[in-house]
């Protein structure tokens, strides 16, 4: 019996069930209540991870299949060995413009040739049973497009951050998925990681009173000059649109509001020669409704990776905040005493599940419009070099 030919309590075949599912919750997404992000309670809620354990692993043949679209170190090195250990999905296709890779990753991984696409065949995974959920890994001007037609074919997206290069490629994005009636989530793992939930709990929950004011960073030192993320067709933008976005995420999920205003600056350039398209480094401070400030930095010319958040009765920081692994976080009481897990496996099994039992992604794309926005008043604060003020109507 095929996949498609099983049949559901309610007699759907699984294909269809899933996507009646999806098309009743869809349209109802309401984008103001994006302002906070996941909620966890540690006091009340394990957090997803101890959730996530204590779930029986799906048969395999139930497990929803995820094609993986742009074959790179991200998805080759983080995503497909992460989808040897998920419980609710599985990798089952590749979408890849290389041949060799068709042939290196399709043994290694066990992918029958017909779940192998190209660029041009991609379309018709729309006819591919096996293949539930496309998972966009490409470069970042590409996500619009291979987002868009992954929901025409019918397929449930995730797409990875930053979610597109404008707010009119994020909003198609959106819009492309409700009018097909599927998913879409935004690759944004550390809503599934233990040390960022507990510093949203603490933040929007107010647990040492409320957050006062915040400063977040990440940048890495970057060298090549044949790299696609200093071409600002394809990637947006620098630091802000690669790394930026993590520290804009986590003021974002501590504080739980949406901001009023942002002032940016990009410093002069050290290395001109080499970020002739994008910036070197850029900082931002947020404002929001409450006064709050929240300044971050990015830079691809400097190394740091952290959150601060004071609150009127303490403090909490994480460093190092935003890797795979090796997170560190603590409050004026001490260490927070959690485990780092496997970030990847439990944002795509979350998803999954999501799909599976209609629920709402935490991390949907309208929040990746949500930040879409904020990067691109970012940038337009720096060029015009004057406070932008966001309408969230
Ligand atoms: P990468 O350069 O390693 O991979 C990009 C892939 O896209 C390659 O397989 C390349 O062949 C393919 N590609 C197709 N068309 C291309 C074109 N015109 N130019 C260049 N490459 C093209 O990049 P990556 O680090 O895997 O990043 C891919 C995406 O994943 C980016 O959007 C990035 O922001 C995101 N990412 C997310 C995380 C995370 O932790 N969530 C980490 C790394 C990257």
């Amino acid at each position: 019996m095929s996949k498609d030919d099983e049949m559901n309590s309610k007699g759907y075949s699984r294909k269809e069930f899933l996507k009646h599912l999806s098309i009743g919750i869809g349209g109802a997404f309401v984008l103001p209540g994006l302002a906070g992000a996941y909620r966890v309670d540690s006091n009340n809620h394990p957090y997803y991870y101890q959730q996530w354990e204590k779930r029986e692993d799906l048969p395999d043949s139930e497990k929803l299949g995820i094609a993986l679209v742009g074959l790179g170190s991200y998805a080759m090195g983080q995503l497909a060995p992460a989808l040897q250990n998920t419980k609710f999905c599985k990798l089952s296709g590749l979408v890849t413009g290389t041949p060799s890779k068709e042939e290196q990753y399709g043994r290694e991984y066990n992918i029958p040739d017909a779940n192998i696409y190209n660029y041009n065949s991609y379309d018709q995974i729309a006819d591919n049973d096996d293949i539930d959920i496309i998972y966009v890994v490409l470069p970042n001007s590409m996500h619009a497009e291979y987002t868009i037609r992954a929901a025409e074919a019918g397929k449930h997206v995730i797409c990875e951050k930053p979610m597109a290069t404008s707010v009119a490629d994020a909003r198609a994005m959106v819009d492309a998925c409700n009018k097909a009636g599927v998913k879409l989530s935004i690759g944004y793992r550390l809503h599934f990681e233990p040390h960022h939930q507990e510093i949203m709990h603490i933040g929007q929950d107010e647990i040492y009173g409320p957050v006062t004011d915040m400063n977040s960073g990440f940048a890495f030192r970057l060298t090549d000059p044949n790299r696609w993320r200093i071409d600002k067709e394809l990637a947006g933008g620098g630091p802000l649109m690669d790394v930026g976005v993590y520290a804009v995420q986590a003021a974002m999920y501590t504080m739980g509001k949406l901001p009023l205003s942002v002032i940016a600056e990009t410093p002069e350039k050290t290395k001109p020669e080499l970020f002739d398209e994008v910036e070197e480094t850029i900082r931002w401070t947020l404002e929001f409704p409450g006064g709050q400030k929240a300044t971050g930095e990015s830079s691809y010319a400097q190394s740091y990776n952290y959150h601060h958040a004071n609150t009127t009765q303490g403090f909490c920081h994480i460093e190092p905040s935003y890797g795979y692994g090796g997170i560190e976080a603590k409050t004026h009481n001490g260490v927070i005493n959690v485990p780092n897990v496997g970030q990847q496996k439990l944002q795509m099994d979350a998803f999954a599940d999501c799909v599976i039992n209609g629920k709402e992604s935490q991390v949907p794309g309208e929040m990746g419009l949500r930040d879409t926005k904020i990067l691109m008043a970012i940038y337009e604060s720096a060029e015009k070099g004057q406070k932008i003020e966001f309408d969230w109507s």
